[in-house]
């Protein structure tokens, strides 16, 4: 890709296109395009060195017709107003097409986390919460972790806000540790979500999964198990999986005639998600540098690294034999390789439907915070599965009655759900 993107100017441009689409009225447009409120502030944290340093701090809370605010916190040294804008938005859209009654936000701190000790990053998370805690909520804006930010960090967030406003409050964020108010499957639930995906799609496709082969970009928590459930809930083949060297600096792919065994790929992994090579060489795996993982003769590409890697250089080097792209990753797909898949007629499972497992079990994890009652891992997979495969009919059922991209369709499936809350609500008469 070239030159730098800006997200929330690319986010509205989407949504711009959409709303042409469905002939929205112009004010309703004007209402969506942007977040309803924003909020910016320092965090002054005592560092251990014993200086002062301020952290600039934010969230953004897109909208929340359907409900509470969802999304994220990224500690990041990047961090923008316009990425956390961007960010709030896509979460709209994705809790509404997954059809949890959350709406969108997110939040970020300009800070590389790296760079902090324990008890630093606790001060800045403890910072960000004192900051915010008025305008977070269970019932207004639920946080949660994203890059940079760890299951740790949230526990922390939790019981800075259960302090300040005076009771136990473990609904205020989700993403947090199991044993300290985080739910069974959260783990598993993006990756897991991705195959329930897949596995509706190869229905429609009558594609059988025990004779389909897939090759998968990235090997951290979204890559790991929908590897391991295309082999183990489709029945189906891992050709390879790839990732980022932290060491070399580059990235490799990783391959196994008869297939991958994701379990010992787990055993030999890194908590950034860096295969130890060495060890998979000596395990008789074949090891490719570089991105050849996207030009495999297999029926199924899993793009579950990061954004931007099916691109007008890299989209013509998929294979014919390429039926179906499960979006795992964040934005991997570009407009301009989105136009090439369209012309090949290779299916598209858009990102914020194939990976919505996340916080679709984000949002039962809220439910059990709010209920004091746990499930086990079982229930809270086997309702996940419900609500993916539901979101995944709405949208192919919308696509096919309209002969419209699954992306497209799942805009306008979002869109609309958004809209109709908005009206059912008075938002649109001018009185609310
Ligand atoms: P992660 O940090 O656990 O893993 C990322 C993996 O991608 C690592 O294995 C890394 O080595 C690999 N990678 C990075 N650059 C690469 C390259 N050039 N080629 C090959 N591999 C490369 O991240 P994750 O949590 O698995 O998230 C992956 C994607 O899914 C991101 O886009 C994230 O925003 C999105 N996502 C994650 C969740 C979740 O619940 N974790 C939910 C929704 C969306």
């Amino acid at each position: 890709m070239s030159g730098p993107i800006n997200a929330f100017e690319m986010a509205q441009k989407q949504f711009d296109a959409v709303a042409k689409q469905l002939k929205l009225d112009s004010g309703v447009a004007e209402t969506l395009r942007w977040p309803m409120r924003e909020y910016s502030f320092r965090i002054p944290v005592r560092m251990e060195d014993g200086s002062l340093k301020v952290f600039q701090g934010f969230r953004v809370q897109h909208n929340d017709a359907r409900g509470p605010n969802k999304g994220g916190i990224r500690f990041h040294p990047a961090e923008t107003l316009d990425t956390v804008r961007a960010l709030a938005t896509w979460m709209t859209w994705k809790c509404a097409v997954a059809d949890i009654p959350l709406g969108g936000g997110k939040g970020g701190v300009i800070v590389d986390p790296s760079t902090l000790t324990v008890n630093e990053k606790e001060a800045v998370c403890r910072g960000w919460v004192r900051a915010m805690w008025k305008n977070i909520g269970p019932r207004n804006d639920v946080p949660a972790p994203d890059v940079g930010t760890t299951p740790q960090m949230m526990g922390w967030m939790m019981d800075e806000y259960s302090h300040l406003v005076g009771q136990y409050t473990p609904g205020v964020f989700t993403g947090k540790p199991v044993g300290g108010g985080g739910s069974l499957g959260r783990t598993e639930a993006t990756g897991f979500g991705v195959v329930y995906n897949i596995r509706e799609a190869m229905k429609h496709l009558k594609m059988d999964p025990k004779k389909s082969v897939a090759s998968v970009q990235g090997f951290g928590n979204v890559a790991q198990y929908a590897a391991i459930g295309f082999i183990e809930i489709l029945g189906g083949t891992v050709e390879c999986v790839s990732c980022y060297d932290r060491h070399s600096k580059k990235a490799y792919t990783y391959s196994k005639k008869g297939g991958i065994d994701p379990h010992f790929l787990i055993s030999i992994v890194d908590e950034y998600g860096t295969i130890d090579k060495a060890k998979a060489q000596d395990s008789g795996y074949a090891v490719e540098e570089g991105d050849a993982w996207i030009s495999k003769e297999v029926d199924v590409l899993i793009p579950a690294a990061l954004e931007g890697q099916i691109n007008a250089d890299t989209a013509p080097r998929i294979s014919k034999r390429v039926k179906l792209i499960a979006e795992g990753a964040n934005g991997p797909t570009t407009p301009e390789a989105d136009e090439i898949i369209k012309k090949n007629k290779i299916f598209d499972i858009p990102d914020f439907l194939c990976n919505s497992g996340g916080v679709t079990t984000s949002y039962f994890e809220q439910v059990q915070n709010d209920m004091n009652f746990y499930w086990s891992k079982a229930e809270v997979l086997e309702k996940l599965d419900q609500k993916i495969t539901s979101a995944f009919n709405s949208v192919l059922e919308r696509s096919e009655k309209e002969k419209i991209y699954m992306r497209d369709s799942a805009y306008m499936v979002a869109i609309d759900r958004v809209v109709k809350a908005m009206e059912l609500r008075g938002w649109l008469t001018g009185n609310a």
